[in-house]
C-alpha cells in the first residue's frame, strides 16, 4: 500500500474550477504589479505536469503586456484561479494560493515581489 497522501485542492468559490496540487506551497508570492495588486492574489508556482486543473465550464481569460501568460478566472463566480503560459516551452504555472484552505495559506512564507519597482523580491 502506498502512503496515504492528503490531496491538496485549490477551488474557486463556487467549485466550478478545482486545481489539484502535488503538495501544499511552502512559499507564496505577493506581487505588486498593476494586475496582481488589482486581483489581490497570492501566487504559488508549480510544474504544469504536477498539477491537474478541472473545470465544469471553460474559464474566462485575460492577457496583458507581452501576453506571455493567460490569467484564468471562473466563469461562474469570477475568482482568479491561475495563470498559464502561452509558450509550450515554459513548464511552470501560477496557482492563486488564496483558493487554498486558510490553514495552508497561513502556513506558507509570503515573499514580496516588487514588480512595480525594482522587479526584485524583498
Ligand atoms: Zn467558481
Amino acid at each position: 500500500m502506498p502512503d496515504a497522501v492528503e490531496d491538496i485542492i485549490a477551488t474557486c468559490h463556487c467549485g466550478t474550477v478545482t486545481i489539484r496540487l502535488p503538495k501544499a506551497p511552502s512559499e507564496i508570492t505577493h506581487c505588486n504589479c498593476s494586475l496582481c495588486r488589482r486581483y489581490g492574489v497570492l501566487w504559488a508556482y508549480y510544474e504544469i505536469a504536477d498539477v491537474v486543473i478541472a473545470t465544469k465550464r471553460p474559464t474566462d481569460t485575460y492577457a496583458w503586456g507581452g501576453k506571455n501568460v493567460d490569467f484564468h478566472r471562473c466563469f461562474d463566480c469570477g475568482c482568479v484561479t491561475h495563470w498559464y503560459p502561452r509558450k509550450s516551452s515554459r513548464t511552470s504555472l501560477g496557482v492563486n494560493a488564496r483558493l487554498l484552505d486558510q490553514k495552508l495559506l497561513s502556513a506558507a512564507d509570503v515573499r514580496y515581489k516588487d514588480s512595480a519597482g525594482t522587479g526584485l523580491f524583498h
